[in-house]
């Protein structure tokens, strides 16, 4: 087992290459965090009119997209009112069923196996973990992943019209971004704009306690292992809420 998670590692931060040293969701030291569930209950974006959401993202009828921890919902309702003039969030996704995060992550894994057919399992698996929290870790262990727990959200600005502003690249364009660099919260290849407007969400998002996963400029979280990771907690206050 040690020796494996040595090799874990080790490909990890091959994969991260050293221009930015990233820790991954699944990192066995995030995994290693304990979660002390605090049981608060869901708020669903569908019953309030503060925070924007939708269109549904990734596969039709998605109905089950809206919902957050109740913190995170008064969190996310704080930093927004911090936002400059005219410009609010919008939720693209929020918790997920476990069934749901398990095509994703099958998706992308098959998207990079495609792309670099060459890879081991291993290094397609880790490259995947970038962009999705597996439902089984690799080494076929159990994992919580962030967007079950109602901890995480996956946001981006909107204009007074409700259109998106520029963020660099559209959630819904990412499997494009095969490398990455365009998803990379601090991306050196988008617009100056859209670095603008990233900074200005980041900032109010972060000085009401969310962390950002820096693989992905949207993905903010409270509360779950990568917070808690992140902010050198103990344990996290949020397990998986929905199955
Ligand atoms: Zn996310």
């Amino acid at each position: 087992m040690k020796k494996f998670l040595l090799l874990l590692g080790f490909l990890m931060s091959f994969n991260c290459n050293a221009e930015q040293k990233i820790v991954l969701i699944a990192d066995p030291a995030v995994l290693a965090i304990p979660i002390h569930e605090n049981n608060e209950s869901l708020i669903d974006l569908a019953n309030q009119k503060e925070i924007a959401y939708g269109p549904a993202p990734l596969v039709p009828d998605n109905k089950d997209y809206t919902k957050m921890r109740k913190t995170v919902y008064e969190k996310l309702l704080k930093a927004q009112s911090t936002l400059p003039d005219g410009l609010k969030f919008c939720l693209y996704e929020g918790a997920r069923s476990l069934e749901l995060q398990q095509n994703i992550f099958q998706e992308r894994y098959d998207i990079l196996r495609k792309a670099d057919p060459k890879k081991t399992h291993e290094e397609i698996f880790t490259e995947s973990t970038k962009f999705v929290s597996p439902v089984i870790n690799i080494d076929g262990s159990k994992n919580v992943p962030p967007h079950s727990t109602g901890a995480a959200i996956d946001v981006y600005l909107i204009d007074k019209t409700g259109k998106m502003v520029d963020m660099g690249i559209h959630l819904d364009d990412t499997y494009k971004d095969i490398t990455g660099e365009y998803c990379q919260t601090n991306s050196t290849v988008i617009s100056e704009q859209a670095k603008n407007y990233r900074k200005m969400m980041g900032k109010a998002l972060q000085d009401v306690g969310f962390v950002n996963y820096p693989t992905e400029y949207w993905h903010w979280s409270y509360g779950d292992r990568y917070w808690a990771y992140q902010t050198k907690q103990k344990f996290a206050v949020y397990g998986a809420a929905l199955k």
